[in-house]
C-alpha cells in the first residue's frame, strides 16, 4: 500500500534540506533566542535571521549581530553559526539549526562600503538594499522609486566579491530590475510573494519573478496574512502563491522566507503604528491580530503540493535545495 500524502510529507521534510531564507524576529540585541527552537522542532535546518533593519542604525546592527553570535555560539548543543554549506550539511547531520545572518536595508552600513566585508566575516551572508523607503543606496518598495544608485551599483559588487547573497525584498520595482542587472551572481526575494495573487507594494510583479529567474535566484514565500491575502495563511492559499512562482517560471526558483516571529514580547503593532512612514496607510499593516505561517505549516504546505501533483525532487527544491543552490554561487568566492 502506499504511504498517505501526510506521511510522505513528514517524511520529504526529515529528509530534505530545510531552509528559511528569512526570519522576521525584531532585531533587539535583549531578544531571547530560545525561540530559534521553533525552527529547529519542525524541522528546519537552516535559518537566515534578521539582526539589523534600516530604521536601525550601525551601532544598534553591529550590537544586535553581536548579542546573537553569543548567544549561538554559547548554545552549541542545538544551534550552529554557519558560513559554509558544510557548516549547514554538518548541522543537518547533527539535528542541530544553522544559522546565518541577514540585514534589511543598507543604513546598516552607515555610508562605509567596507561594511560589507565586516558583516561578512562576522556571519552576515544576506543583505537587501532598501527597507521600504529610499535610502541613499536604493529605492524602497513604499517610496518614490529612485533606483539603484552609484553607491548601490558598488555594494552590489561587493556583495559578489565578499560572498554574500544579493537580496530584492522590500525595494522598489526599478531598483529590483537595477540590482538584478548589476548583480553577477544569482538574486533572490527572499520574502515576496507574487502580486498578481495580492495587491500590495511590498509583493512583486512577475516581471520580476522572471527577471530573478534569469539570474537563477529564488523567491522565497512570505507566511505573512496580509501579504499573502485577506490576512490569509490557510494552506492552500500559499500553495497557490508557490505555483503562481512554478507556473511562470518553474520550480527551481522558489523557496520559503517565511519572515515568521514567535511571540518575543516585542509589541509589534505599536512599532508598526510608531513609524507610518516606514509602514503606510493603505497597505494593511493595521490589520488586527496578523496572522503568520511558519515552519510549523510545513507538513500541510508539503502535503498540498503532492496533492497538487508535486515530484519528491520538485518539493526538496522547493524545501532548500533551490537556496542551497544560490547560496553555493553566491558564497562561493576566490581566494
Ligand atoms: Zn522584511
Amino acid at each position: 500500500m502506499s504511504k498517505s500524502a501526510a506521511a510522505r510529507s513528514r517524511d520529504l521534510i526529515a529528509d530534505a534540506l530545510v531552509w528559511d531564507a528569512h526570519a522576521g524576529v525584531f532585531p533587539d540585541p535583549e531578544i531571547d533566542l530560545t525561540l530559534l527552537n521553533a525552527w529547529r522542532d519542525h524541522g528546519a535546518d537552516h535559518l537566515s535571521l534578521n539582526v539589523g533593519f534600516d530604521i536601525m542604525d550601525r551601532d544598534r546592527t553591529m550590537a544586535t549581530l553581536a548579542a546573537y553570535r553569543a548567544w549561538v555560539l554559547a548554545h552549541g548543543e542545538r544551534f550552529v553559526l554557519a558560513g559554509t554549506l558544510d557548516d549547514i550539511a554538518d548541522a543537518k547531520r547533527h539535528g542541530k539549526l544553522a544559522v546565518a545572518f541577514d540585514i534589511e536595508g543598507m543604513n546598516a552600513l552607515g555610508g562605509d562600503i567596507a561594511m560589507v566585508e565586516r558583516y561578512h566575516a562576522l556571519g552576515v551572508r544576506q543583505m537587501l538594499f532598501a527597507y521600504n523607503l529610499n535610502n541613499a543606496a536604493a529605492g524602497g518598495c513604499h517610496d518614490a522609486d529612485m533606483g539603484l544608485s552609484d553607491f548601490g551599483r558598488a555594494i552590489v559588487r561587493e556583495m559578489n566579491r565578499t560572498g554574500m547573497i544579493v537580496d530584492c525584498s522590500h525595494a522598489g520595482y526599478r531598483t529590483t530590475m537595477d540590482i538584478m542587472a548589476e548583480s553577477a551572481k544569482p538574486v533572490v526575494f527572499s520574502h515576496s510573494n507574487p502580486i498578481a495573487l495580492c495587491d500590495r507594494q511590498r509583493n512583486i510583479r512577475d516581471e520580476q519573478i522572471e527577471a530573478c529567474a534569469r539570474t537563477g535566484g529564488v523567491v522565497g514565500i512570505n507566511g505573512m496574512g496580509i501579504f499573502l491575502g485577506d490576512n490569509d495563511i490557510g494552506t492552500r492559499t500559499i500553495v497557490r502563491h508557490i505555483r503562481h512562482v512554478c507556473d511562470l517560471v518553474g520550480t527551481g526558483h522558489v523557496g520559503f522566507g517565511f519572515d515568521y516571529s514567535p511571540a518575543t514580547g516585542v509589541d509589534l503593532g505599536a512599532i508598526l503604528a510608531s513609524r507610518p512612514d516606514y509602514w503606510p496607510a493603505g497597505q494593511r499593516y493595521d490589520t488586527p491580530d496578523i496572522k503568520h505561517a511558519g515552519p510549523a505549516h510545513l507538513p500541510d504546505i508539503v502535503e498540498g503540493l503532492l496533492q497538487r501533483g508535486f515530484g519528491d525532487n520538485e518539493i526538496r527544491g522547493i524545501l532548500g535545495e533551490n537556496f542551497r543552490r544560490v547560496a553555493a554561487a553566491a558564497w562561493a568566492v576566490k581566494a
